[in-house]
């Protein structure tokens, strides 16, 4: 590729997360030519990464190669690398082996990464929860602490830090990977699971029943909800809390809050606010550069009453999805129209047969399978747009939250699979270990 413009509409879109990749197929489908990089072979769906961390799905069932997304999309184009710079001004990007992809629209979808806020110790220490290649690398630690462990007291020791959804999933699932592991006898006593939040309760977005909730769901299985409690520093065997107090772990999970991807500090001429993200007009592009648009986690997108949109799913499919209508808008000579989101409530699982919801303009608050029923609706259709086949994902669902399977934990290689029906040509490269990423941290 070179620096030249194209003739005819080009839109180059930076990365292939939900928001990208409903951005690349609402273009696709009115064939224009699109160019989609992602530093990823694949997309991967981050609801489900504390499945794959905690042995109950395989990496390779939440991960679908972007050419399998794409196979009927002849205009849409996959570039498997990394971009190193974003020149808007230009409406180009640059990738880290100096070749330039320059379009005639320029979409900036790069998702978000772990923040650390700056805390000793975190980015080296700590297990990032935001992509499969994380899930993975923590999944294969704690499997190598329980092989070590039984004469290791306190080893399987947990401290999961943030108590926002992705800290109390991971905090569930892991109560349950460890009555599972004592009942099938593979360790004698479960690990602690230590839940730290500055905040005065878990779920802080929720309502006050949620945070109820979450709190005795959470500790009836045995976590240990560590409120009002900053981290000071993560060291490779403790982590330390503001009130000068330590727990020795060697397992210290972040969930403690995410800013924009890394990409975006190479960006010129761009506007950028609260978590370093990109602020965006209300029709989704940025100010001075009516062709270039920030969507997903990557932008912070107003909503009606002023406030920012959160970093959903839904707001990354949705927003993708907008920006290509508007881009379909202009190329027909008409105006963009400003992002409206379709609301879908808020949710989280906290483990089989327990999850939260909060839907409707009035924010209904529902639990346990009615929360559940809400919560498949909404992750079928983010699914749906790299999986043909959500009735798989909903039966295996369903199964999950069903059954009680504590006893029978898929520890080895065989994890009940969802049946998407893939054929092997469509296995993901999933890299753990990349040499420009860092161990064990490393996302976005
Ligand atoms: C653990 C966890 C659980 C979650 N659970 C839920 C949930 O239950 N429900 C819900 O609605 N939302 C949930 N979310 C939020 C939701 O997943 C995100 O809002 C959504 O995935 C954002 O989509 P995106 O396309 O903006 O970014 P992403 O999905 O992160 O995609 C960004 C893409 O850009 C690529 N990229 C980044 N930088 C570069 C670069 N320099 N070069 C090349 N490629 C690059 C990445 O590889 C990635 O593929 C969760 C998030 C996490 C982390």
């Amino acid at each position: 590729m070179t620096g030249q413009k194209d003739e005819g509409p080009h839109v180059v879109v930076l990365g292939g997360g939900l928001a990208g990749v409903a951005c690349a197929h609402g273009l696709g489908d009115e064939g224009i030519r699109v160019t989609l990089v992602d530093r990823n072979d694949y997309h991967q769906f981050q609801p489900l990464l504390y499945q794959v961390a905690t042995s109950q799905l395989p990496a390779e069932d939440i991960a679908r190669p972007h050419r399998a997304i794409f196979r009927e999309y002849p205009t849409v184009e996959i570039r498997t690398a990394d971009v190193a710079e974003i020149d808007a001004g230009n409406l180009a990007v640059t990738l880290s082996g100096g070749d330039r992809i320059t379009g005639s629209h320029l979409v900036i979808a790069a998702g978000a990464r772990p923040e650390y806020f700056g805390v000793p110790g975190a980015a080296e220490h700590a297990f990032p929860l935001y992509s499969v290649a994380d899930a993975e690398r923590l999944r294969r630690h704690l499997q190598s602490t329980v092989h070590a462990n039984q004469p290791d007291e306190g080893a399987l020791d947990v401290v999961v830090v943030g108590g926002g959804p992705t800290g109390v999933e991971i905090a569930g699932a892991l109560t349950e990977l460890m009555a599972a592991l004592v009942a099938t006898e593979r360790i004698s006593k479960p690990g602690t699971i230590t839940v730290v939040d500055r905040g005065s309760t878990l779920l802080a977005a929720f309502s006050r029943k949620s945070h109820k909730y979450a709190h005795k769901r959470l500790t009836e299985h045995g976590a240990d909800p560590r409120l009002g409690t900053g981290v000071a520093a993560v060291h490779a065997d403790r982590v330390e809390f503001d009130d000068g107090s330590s727990i020795r772990t060697r397992t210290v999970i972040w969930g403690g809050g995410e800013s924009a991807a890394s990409v975006v500090g190479s960006a010129t001429g761009l506007t950028t606010g609260r978590g370093g993200r990109i602020d965006v007009q209300p029709d989704l592009t940025v100010d001075g550069h009516p062709h270039v648009y920030a969507i997903g986690d990557v932008a912070n997108i107003p909503a009606k009453d002023g406030t920012i949109l959160p970093q959903l799913g839904s707001v990354a499919q949705q927003s993708g999805a907008w920006v290509a209508a508007n881009i379909l808008r202009e190329l027909h000579g008409e105006k963009a129209e400003p992002f409206r989101y379709k609301d879908k409530g808020i949710m989280a699982m906290i483990g089989r047969n327990a999850a939260v919801a909060e839907v409707g303009r009035h924010r209904h608050q529902m639990e346990g399978p009615l929360a559940f029923a809400a919560w498949l609706g909404v992750h079928a259709m983010l699914l749906s747009g790299a999986h043909s086949k959500t009735d798989a994902f909903m039966s295996w669902a369903w199964d999950y939250f069903d059954r009680d399977r504590a006893a029978t934990v898929e520890w080895s290689a065989t994890p009940q699979r969802i049946a998407w029906g893939d054929d092997s040509a469509d296995v993901p490269h999933i890299i753990v270990d990349r040499g420009d990423s860092t161990t064990p941290a490393g996302s976005n």
